[in-house]
């Protein structure tokens, strides 16, 4: 693996645009999910850089960039975005080995990082107030304002993504960030930093602080300074940093997981469904908030999708990242325990079908064989807990009531998919499905940023993407002013 092309250095911290190594001096290892040798060390920030980063973060604020317009806050967007396109190979390279994700999903998360960048920089000039009809002698309006300094705590799966589409709408609204990326995969974040700063953001605008969760993570989310925490990643740290922010009363917009189903009716499209029935399963080795665990199928073709799945699970193949095969290893040795744990407590369950480890995958790496389970209870655990791995479960159900009581039977609600000919029921179900997405004849619609996106119940509250997350990054004032 390079760096240098990128610019960066991994042991240190990105503060106010220059490398800062951590005030403890420390570092943690950083291992290739791939083969599990060393890739390097990175910085373990801790309460003292975030305190720096925060800092930075309050004078940049009070400098070039808290002075910027919105159009030239979009423009300087929609540059770093253009950056990013010229650095592609690199970050997906990076990615692709940091992460463990296959090469092609890799490239597709820089370049959604990249369309994210250019949909915000188009956006920020175009979120703004209205004027309200009030009592005679009063005009009363609104102001869109940025919250000041906003912290992002993000997971390893999609670290590109989760900076585009709350950095890059925090950084349209003119707040500025600082960045606790995961333990597990930091890279790109720092490759970000150094790359929005070579395109000319103005520096502390955007801070990067690697470190532990419970140490420079527990930091931003409790420090007084932050006014808007964003939160991506597990349910119990996000009870944790509502508690955080509660204590400072700021808002927090929080992205967890969930136990997304995909509902397959007698009258389905099933040679379009099937595609989307696996590859929401498999994608990014299963690790993705919006993973579709769990395939809902009507008795009358039952069968037929159990045996098509199965078919397609037996040519999956997972290996090495930079192999580009259809499943990488998973992130971390800790959480392919996690996924073998719910392998073992499958216990009897049917086994339709599995995929395959290539032989030249190397023994150090997380790797879990994809794993398909038909005739499952929708009460058993792998049907109700974030399995966060390459495994999906099918379970059968008879009429439409039934599958909305499946569907809408687990504590999460993030996203729900309907595969049905019938209008009528496509329009009931959108409406039954408890989640904060529903898709029709299809799964995630090509990932558009334009989509609000987040999850009610343990999936969280907030809403990341489109339009939306402007306004949850800024803050609503009403002016009112009497004149006679
Ligand atoms: P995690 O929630 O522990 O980590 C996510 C981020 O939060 C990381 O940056 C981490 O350093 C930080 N963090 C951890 N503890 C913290 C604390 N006390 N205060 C502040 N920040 C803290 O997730 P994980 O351990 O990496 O993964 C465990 C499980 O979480 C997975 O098996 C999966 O179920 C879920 N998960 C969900 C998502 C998602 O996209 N919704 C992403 C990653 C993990």
């Amino acid at each position: 693996m390079t760096l240098r092309p990128l610019n960066i250095d991994p042991s240190k911290c990105f503060i106010a645009g220059v490398w800062a190594d951590p005030l403890s001096g420390k570092t943690l290892p950083l291992l290739n999910p791939s083969d599990g040798s060393l890739l390097c060390q990175i910085a373990r920030g801790g309460a003292d850089d975030i305190a720096m980063a925060v800092q930075a973060a309050e004078k940049a604020l009070s400098g070039d960039w808290g002075k910027a317009t919105a159009a030239e806050r979009g423009r300087m967007l929609a540059k770093i975005g253009r950056a990013v396109l010229e650095h592609v190979d690199e970050l997906a390279q990076l990615e692709a080995t940091d992460v463990g994700k296959p090469l092609k999903q890799a490239r597709a998360d820089v370049l959604a990082l990249a369309r994210y960048l250019e949909f915000y920089g188009g956006a920020a000039d175009k979120v703004h107030g209205e004027t309200i009809p009030y009592l005679d002698g009063y005009t009363v309006y609104t102001l869109r304002e940025p919250h000041g300094v906003t912290g992002h705590i993000i997971p390893w799966n999609y670290p590109m993504q989760i900076i585009g589409r709350s950095v890059g709408a925090a950084l349209a609204m003119g707040n500025a960030c600082v960045l606790k990326p995961a333990e597990e995969a930091c890279l790109t974040a720092l490759a970000f930093g150094e790359i929005a700063r070579a395109a000319g953001l103005p520096d502390g605008a955007l801070n990067v602080v690697p470190g532990l969760g419970a140490e420079a993570g527990a930091a931003l989310a409790v420090h007084k300074g932050v006014r808007h925490i964003s939160f991506t990643g597990s349910v119990g740290v996000g009870k944790l940093i509502q508690q955080s922010a509660g204590a400072n009363v700021v808002p927090v917009t929080l992205e967890l997981g969930g136990k997304s189903p995909q509902v397959v009716f007698d009258d389905a499209d099933i040679a379009a469904a099937l595609p989307f029935l696996v590859n929401a399963g498999i994608q990014n080795a299963g690790q993705t908030c919006s993973a579709s665990s769990r395939i809902l199928v009507q008795r009358g073709v039952y069968d037929q999708v159990v045996t098509e799945m199965a078919a397609r699970y037996a040519q999956l193949r997972a290996g090495p990242a930079l192999a580009d095969l259809d499943v990488g290893p998973l992130v971390s040795q800790r959480q392919k325990e996690i996924v073998e744990g719910f392998l073992t407590k499958a216990g009897d369950l049917k086994i339709a079908a599995q995929g395959q480890i290539v032989g030249s995958a190397p023994t150090g790496g997380a790797y879990v064989v994809p794993t398909l389970f038909a005739d499952v209870s929708p009460h058993h655990t792998l049907a109700q807990d974030e399995i966060f791995g390459p495994v999906q479960v099918i379970i059968p159900f008879e009429d439409e009531s039934e599958a909305i009581a499946i569907a809408n039977g687990t504590d999460f609600g993030l996203v729900a998919a309907c595969w049905s000919e019938n209008g009528a029921r496509q329009m009931r179900m959108a409406r039954a499905l408890r989640a904060g997405q529903v898709f029709i004849n299809n799964y995630g619609a090509g990932g558009g940023v334009e989509l609000p996106f987040g999850g009610t119940g343990l999936s969280g509250h907030g809403r990341e993407k489109g339009f939306e997350a402007l306004y949850g990054f800024s803050l609503l004032k009403t002016v009112a002013a009497l004149h006679h």
